[in-house]
């Protein structure tokens, strides 16, 4: 679980929590995410913008560290059903 490409492909609405395997910690953690989000663009004829109908379409976690101890490589990721 130590390889960051297991953190990939969290989707936006997904429950993920993490646990700091060297510390233990469960709650505090940098987590650094790449969104890609498609939106309406809606301009007036005068050329005032408005964006509307924001949607994820997808979400990345790029990496994810322990705000306790540090640790960046020893998060891992507790599964949903746990
Ligand atoms: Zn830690």
């Amino acid at each position: 679980m130590n390889d960051p490409a297991t953190l990939r492909g969290t989707v936006m609405g997904v429950k993920t929590r993490y646990r700091c395997t060297a510390c233990g910690n469960l709650t505090r953690f940098d987590v650094v995410e790449t969104t890609s989000v498609q939106s309406f663009h809606h301009y007036t004829v005068g050329g005032e913008l408005s964006i509307e109908e924001p949607e994820v379409i997808s979400k990345t976690v790029e990496s994810v560290t322990c705000r306790w101890c540090g640790h960046g490589r020893g998060v891992e990721v507790i599964p949903e059903s746990q």
